[in-house]
């Protein structure tokens, strides 16, 4: 039976990599001397040889260790994933670090994050390992975390997903120093809290999924650091060593324990195999495979979530000096792309500007404030301009026409065209109601009289659904980071169903 696990051991998952193939012949070679490979398959699996991750690191030769101090040396280092027959998960992990003279080993596992004097890293960091290490064997990105302390932030959030992005590399440049190993993380850590539909307003009912007026909004940033850490190297002597804890096996090949009893047998406490609840954990993957979320906002969103300059300039209206103002301020958008825009701004006291549109200039979209006192949201002034504009063929690209609105106590709103056909069909039909006795201001006026924001907001969008424009026109509202301030670069698209409710879905 041994037999037949060691075999497979090194026969399965096989890596066509040099390097880990090196890697490979060094195990080997030990579990010819101290026959080790079923211990391990009993506590942390098998190796999975074909998805090992191979580093390349600087290392800075330490004085007393194959010449003078300060000579830089690398190494390759190779992460090799384990992986239990019972389980779709990397629990564990063997690293192994092979420079010119002597070649080290350790094992890193998924019940080690506290202890650190063991492992050397820090516990979010082997955490990432371990995930990245996952995500080449089995393709996942998305981790929930399942121990909140794993990854701890200073402003008392509570970290619950994971996204990995680059993962880890290799840092760049010199090594510090006294130090041999720089890594370098970089992961999206998401977020998630109840917040008011509505900023600061009471609801009357507490944060939580029963609460209609609450929902669950996830914020995602992306955080890199370096973490520097001893390879173990330069102990004197070649061959093995490092491994930390075990040691039952002979040279240091048996993984760590457990740190906690997993079974009512005493005589077998803490050799068990670790298995989720017993040992570690910390993270499940999310995997690639459940329907993905789709993203309810198209790619002219997307282009304006990722325009610096756009989202500066949409800011500025957003500034408490200018939305003070008795007046109306304006951005045209001539040209996005080449960052082109021409500010204008409106009469005192009166709720609009008179945009001058020369001859010829075709334009991208416009973004305005509304001062205090006027609504928050758009009025139907800027719905029947923007409709103008459009059937005018003053818009440079019609698939992508946009208005922005910045409002002195709201959170800024966004109108798109999402469908020409539709759009244009509601843009005749709102300028033929306004030639006729002014129908679509005097219709619209009377929804928005409520001075209540959350009403407005819902009016609008009843005003877009009852005159067919759901499908060709859409309104985003931005939305907030974490300390409240307004992000103009996540956007979040409204709509309305049948029974007046209001739904809410972050853009991607
Ligand atoms: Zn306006």
């Amino acid at each position: 039976m041994i037999v037949e696990n060691s075999s497979r051991f090194f026969n399965d998952h096989v890596s066509s990599n040099s390097i880990v193939n090196a890697a490979a012949g060094f195990v080997k070679a030990q579990n010819e001397k101290y026959h080790f490979t079923g211990k391990i398959i009993e506590k942390i699996g098998y190796p999975y040889w074909k998805d090992a991750l191979v580093l390349k690191m600087p290392v800075q030769n330490k004085s007393g260790r194959g010449g003078s101090g300060n000579v830089q040396d690398s190494a390759e280092v190779v992460y090799i994933p384990f992986v239990r027959d019972s389980q779709r998960l990397v629990n564990s992990t063997l690293r192994i670090t092979m420079g010119s003279t002597d070649t080290t080993f350790k094992f890193l596992q998924d019940w080690q994050y506290e202890d650190t004097a063991t492992t050397g890293m820090e516990g979010k960091d082997l955490a990432i390992v371990l995930m990245t290490l996952h995500n080449r064997v089995f393709g996942d990105t998305l981790f929930q975390m399942t121990d909140s302390t794993i990854i701890e932030r200073n402003d008392g959030k509570t970290v619950k997903y994971v996204s990995l992005n680059t993962g880890i590399a290799p840092i760049d440049g010199s090594p510090t120093p006294g130090l041999l190993i720089a890594y370098e993380y970089t992961m999206t850590i998401c977020y998630s809290q109840w917040v008011p539909l509505h900023n600061g307003q009471l609801t009357g009912c507490a944060p939580g999924a029963n609460c209609p007026f609450y929902y669950q909004h996830t914020w995602c940033e992306s955080v890199s650091w370096t973490e520097y850490e001893d390879d173990g190297m330069g102990s004197g002597g070649g061959g093995t060593g490092g491994s930390g804890g075990g040691g039952t096996g002979g040279g240091g090949w048996t993984p760590p324990n457990c740190g906690g009893p997993t079974g009512g047998r005493v005589a077998h406490r803490g050799n068990e195999p670790c298995t989720p609840g017993g040992g570690g954990g910390g993270w499940i993957p999310i995997p690639d495979d459940d329907p993905p979320v789709e993203n309810p906002c198209d790619g002219g969103i997307t282009a304006l979530q990722n325009d610096a300059y756009f989202k500066a300039n949409f800011a500025y209206l957003k500034q408490p000096a200018i939305t003070a103002y008795p007046y109306e301020t304006g951005l045209m958008v001539t040209n996005r792309t080449g960052n082109l825009y021409s500010s204008q701004q409106g009469n005192a006291s009166e709720p609009e500007i008179s945009w001058s549109i020369l001859g010829g200039v075709k334009i991208d979209g416009l973004l305005h404030s509304h001062y205090s006192g006027l609504n928050n949201i758009f009025s139907p002034q800027d719905i029947l301009f923007m409709a103008e504009i459009y059937l005018g063929g003053f818009a440079r690209d019609s698939t992508n026409l946009f208005f922005g609105l910045t409002s002195h106590n709201g959170l800024p709103y966004l109108i798109k065209v999402s469908n020409t056909t539709e759009y244009r069909k509601f843009a005749l039909k709102i300028v033929q109601m306004q030639l006729n006795k002014k129908g679509f201001t005097r219709d619209y006026n009377y929804k928005l009289s409520s001075g209540d924001d959350e009403k407005q907001e819902k009016e609008f969008l009843k005003m877009l659904r009852d005159l067919g424009a759901s499908e060709g026109l859409s309104l985003f509202r931005a939305s907030q980071d974490g300390t409240g301030s307004v992000n103009f670069g996540k956007w979040n698209k409204l709509s309305i169903d049948n029974s007046d409710a209001v739904i809410i879905k972050p853009c991607n």
